[in-house]
C-alpha cells in the first residue's frame, strides 16, 4: 500500500482532483482507456478544415462560481464568447431561450416585456399547480405552442421517451426571458480555452506527482495498489453491471465540410420531428480567435447507449433512479472507492459542476487524512 491514489479517467472531473491532490502533496496516476486525455471535453483539429472540434459536442464553458473561474484560468486564457442558439423548425427560424423576440417572432406581434408576460401569462395552463414532468412544467409556464414549438419534438429526439415520462427539472435549466436578452445562459463568465478544452485539461494534468497512463482501462487488480480509487466512470459499469444497466442517452455525429459558413452561427436546434438531428453546431465559431476558409459542420444524432456505446447523458428515468438505489449498497460495501463527475454521480452536470464538485472532493478526501494524521499525533504525544 502507498500514499499514491488511483485516479479513473482523464476527464475534468479527474484531472481537477488529481491536480488539487498534487498541489497539497498527494501523488496520483490518472489511466484512461481512451487513447487521449480531456474525456468527453477532448478536442482535436479537424484534418480536412484544420478548425478545432469538439469530438463528444460542443462544450461551451460558462459558469459564476468565483472559485471554479479562478482554477481554470490557471490553465488556460480564456477568449469570452457569447453562446447565442437559434432554433429552426416548420415555422421558420427563431431566437433561443425563450426570449421577447422569440415571442415576437412566433406570435407576429410587437409585445413590449410588460405586455410580453400578459400575452405568456394568457396562454398558461393554470390548471397544472404542480407540473409533474417536463410536459406540464411547460404547458404551466410557456403554453401549448411554445412548448409544441420548440420543446415536445426536440426534447423527444434528444430523451427518446416524451415530455410526459421526464422529470420537470431538465427544462429548468432553459431560461425563459421577457426581454431581448439571447444569452443561452444567465452565467457570469462564458467563454472557450484558446489552448483548446484537450490543452486545457494537459495543463491541468501537468504536475510532477501526476502521472497518466492512456489507453489503460481500470481492472479491480488495480485497486489493491492505492491508497484511494477516484473512479469518474459510471458506477453501474464498475459493478459489471451485477445490478443492472442504467440508462445513458449517446450521440452519433455525422460531419458536413465546405468552403465559408455554411450555417452562420454556433449552434443551431432543429425543434421538428420531421428532422432526425437535434441540432448542428459549426465549430469554427468557437475559435472566433483564428481565421478559417473551410468549415465543419457536426450534426447530432441522439440514441439510446447500449453496449460499448460512450455514455453521454444519464436519463435519470424512475427506474433508472430504482437502479441505482440498487447499486447503493454495493457503493456502500466498496471501501476505498470514490465515484465522481457526471458518470460517477449519474447527474445531469456541466462542466462547471464537475470542476466545482472535483475541487470540494479533493477538500474533503484531504481533511479527512489530514484530520486521521492529526489524531495518530495526539494519540502519540497526549498523556493517558
Ligand atoms: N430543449 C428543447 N428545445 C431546445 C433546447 C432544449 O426542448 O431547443 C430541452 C431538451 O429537453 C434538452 C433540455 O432542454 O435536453 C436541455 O437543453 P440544453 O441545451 O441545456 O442541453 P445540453 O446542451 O445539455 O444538451
Amino acid at each position: 500500500m502507498q500514499q499514491r491514489v488511483l485516479i479513473v479517467g482523464a476527464g475534468l472531473a479527474g484531472s481537477v482532483l488529481a491536480r488539487c491532490l498534487a498541489e497539497a502533496g498527494v501523488p496520483s496516476l490518472v489511466i484512461d482507456s481512451r487513447e487521449h486525455p480531456a474525456g468527453m471535453c477532448y478536442s482535436s483539429r479537424d484534418e480536412e478544415t484544420g478548425v478545432e472540434v469538439h469530438r463528444f459536442g460542443p462544450h461551451i464553458f460558462h459558469t459564476s462560481n468565483e472559485r471554479v473561474w479562478a482554477f481554470v484560468n490557471r490553465f488556460a486564457h480564456w477568449v469570452p464568447w457569447v453562446n447565442r442558439v437559434h432554433a429552426t423548425n416548420a415555422k421558420g427560424v427563431f431566437s433561443m431561450p425563450i426570449n421577447l423576440h422569440t415571442i415576437n417572432q412566433l406570435f407576429g406581434q410587437r409585445l413590449n416585456p410588460a405586455q410580453a408576460r400578459e400575452f405568456i401569462a394568457s396562454k398558461q395552463d393554470k390548471s397544472i399547480v404542480n407540473p409533474a414532468n417536463a410536459e406540464e412544467q411547460l404547458l404551466r409556464f410557456v403554453g401549448r405552442e411554445i412548448y409544441e414549438t420548440f420543446f415536445r419534438d426536440y426534447t423527444t429526439k434528444q430523451w427518446g421517451v416524451s415530455p410526459r415520462e421526464l422529470s420537470a427539472d431538465i427544462i429548468k435549466r432553459i431560461p425563459i426571458r421577457f426581454n431581448y436578452d439571447d444569452n443561452y445562459y444567465n452565467d457570469i463568465y462564458q467563454g472557450f480555452p484558446q489552448e483548446g478544452y484537450t490543452g486545457l485539461v494537459q495543463n491541468i494534468l501537468a504536475h510532477e506527482a501526476i502521472s497518466v497512463q492512456l489507453n489503460t482501462p481500470y481492472e479491480a487488480a488495480m485497486k489493491g495498489e492505492f491508497s484511494h480509487v477516484f473512479y469518474s466512470g459510471p458506477p453501474d459499469a464498475y459493478f459489471q453491471f451485477a445490478c443492472g444497466r442504467l440508462g445513458y442517452r449517446t450521440v452519433d455525429f455525422r460531419y458536413e465540410r465546405g468552403e465559408g459558413e455554411l450555417q452562420g452561427c454556433g449552434c443551431l436546434n432543429y425543434t421538428d420531428m420531421s428532422v432526425p438531428f437535434t441540432r448542428a453546431h459549426e465549430h469554427k465559431y468557437f475559435s472566433p480567435w483564428e481565421k478559417h476558409d473551410k468549415s465543419v459542420v457536426l450534426y447530432e444524432y441522439s440514441r439510446e447507449a447500449s453496449g460499448d456505446d460512450a455514455p453521454y447523458y444519464p436519463k435519470r428515468m424512475p427506474a433508472d433512479l430504482a437502479g441505482l438505489r440498487a447499486y447503493l449498497p454495493l457503493v456502500e460495501a466498496e471501501h476505498g472507492v470514490s465515484f465522481i463527475g457526471r458518470l460517477g454521480c449519474y447527474r445531469y452536470m456541466d462542466m462547471h459542476h464537475v470542476i466545482a464538485s472535483s475541487l470540494d472532493y479533493a477538500e474533503h478526501f484531504l481533511a479527512y487524512r489530514a484530520e486521521k494524521v492529526e489524531k495518530l499525533r495526539s494519540m502519540a504525544t497526549d498523556p493517558l
